[in-house]
């Protein structure tokens, strides 16, 4: 199922999740059995990670494999091109033909190789070289998405750092879609009036129609919030930091509930700051249930989803880390 087309056909604000494969035979077990219940939330579509270089291939693509074969949804899988043999992007996609997954977003992946490196590899320097491999040899069996950066993507290039610019990676941008991406996933940002110009600069410039995924990670504790911002180069506006006193931020619980309201707010804001324009708000799950859920449930852009639902029962359960 290609998720541009469940996409178009659907009108109504919606959501869609990105899983990573676990390690162990019993977290998968336990992730698919969450990923039952997340159904509920009817995702537009699912993606599952790619470890940088290959390193989760096999389960990455067993996962994906199973999702797309148990659950009525179109499931998309991450692909990185450096450091990969082409061997292995061939055995991925594939794979991927077999198992009906019609969705890749194509990636770069860290860290990025010199030219001198091996043919094989120094054929994918950069995402685009992925997306036209994929258009030219694969043509329209696969949907084709790309990452983007609504502050500008950090790059650490022949060891020098160089500074997140959203307007320099325009240009590459437009190159991904011209090449023939399809859809585009952001990097996770908490600043929703960064997410806002970015989408702006992207409609004048590049397309008015090719859907903008904005990548959200729900709030579960005060240390992996920062650390996931710090790691993903994402700014955390003052306000939101204010909502964080020094005497709350060990109290999970409390911070959750304070990260539900926080993601809330952008989503609402992101949908009525861009006429609905973007009405898929992508979350990064990091294998977990609860925060999204209760931000579905409350939020006034998305608590459709669940009244609509023939079973609004969400059941989530607890939300333990396998
Ligand atoms: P590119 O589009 O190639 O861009 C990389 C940098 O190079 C940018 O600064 C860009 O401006 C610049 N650039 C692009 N083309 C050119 C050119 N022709 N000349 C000069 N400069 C150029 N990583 C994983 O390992 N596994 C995952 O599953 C994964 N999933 C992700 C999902 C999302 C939604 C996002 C946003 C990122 C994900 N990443 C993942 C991280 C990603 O691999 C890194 O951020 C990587 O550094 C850049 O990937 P890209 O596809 O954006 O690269």
């Amino acid at each position: 199922m290609s998720l541009i087309d469940v996409y178009s056909q659907r009108d109504e604000p919606s959501i869609s999740l990105e899983f990573f494969p676990p390690k162990t035979a019993s977290g998968k077990e336990n992730l698919l059995e969450r990923i039952g219940r997340m159904n509920v939330l009817d995702p537009t579509f699912v993606t599952v990670t790619w470890g940088a270089g290959g390193t989760t291939a096999e389960k990455t693509i067993d996962l994906a494999g199973i999702i797309a074969q148990s659950f009525d949804v179109p499931v998309c899988m991450h692909l990185t091109c450096t450091n990969m043999e082409i061997e292995t992007i061939d055995n991925a996609l594939e794979q991927c033909k077999e198992l009906g997954i019609r969705n890749i977003l194509a990636l770069r992946g860290d860290p990025s190789i010199r030219d001198d490196e091996n043919d094989s590899m120094s054929k994918f320097k950069y995402a685009i070289d992925l997306v036209r491999y994929i258009k030219e040899k694969y043509g329209d069996e696969f949907c084709v998405g790309v990452a983007a950066y609504p502050e500008g993507h950090y790059s650490t290039e022949d060891d020098s750092s160089i500074e997140q610019d959203p307007i320099r990676d325009l240009h590459f941008l437009k190159e991904k879609i011209d090449a023939g991406a399809e859809f585009v996933i952001t990097q996770l940002f908490y600043d929703a009036d960064k997410f806002l110009a970015f989408e702006k600069m992207f409609r004048e410039t590049i397309s008015m129609d090719v859907p903008i995924f904005p990548g959200l990670m729900p709030i579960n504790s005060y240390l992996l919030f920062n650390r996931a911002a710090r790691l993903s180069h994402a700014s955390i506006p003052q306000y939101i930091m204010d909502k964080f006193p020094p005497e709350i931020q060990a109290d999970d619980n409390m911070v959750k509930s304070i990260g539900v309201n926080i993601l809330i707010e952008i989503i609402d804001k992101i949908y009525k700051g861009t006429n609905g324009r973007i009405k898929c708000f992508h979350f990064y799950t990091l294998n977990l249930e609860k925060s999204i859920a209760e931000i579905v449930s409350e939020s006034p852009t998305l608590s459709h989803i669940v009244e609509e639902s023939d079973d609004n029962d969400l059941s989530i359960s607890s939300d333990e880390i396998d």
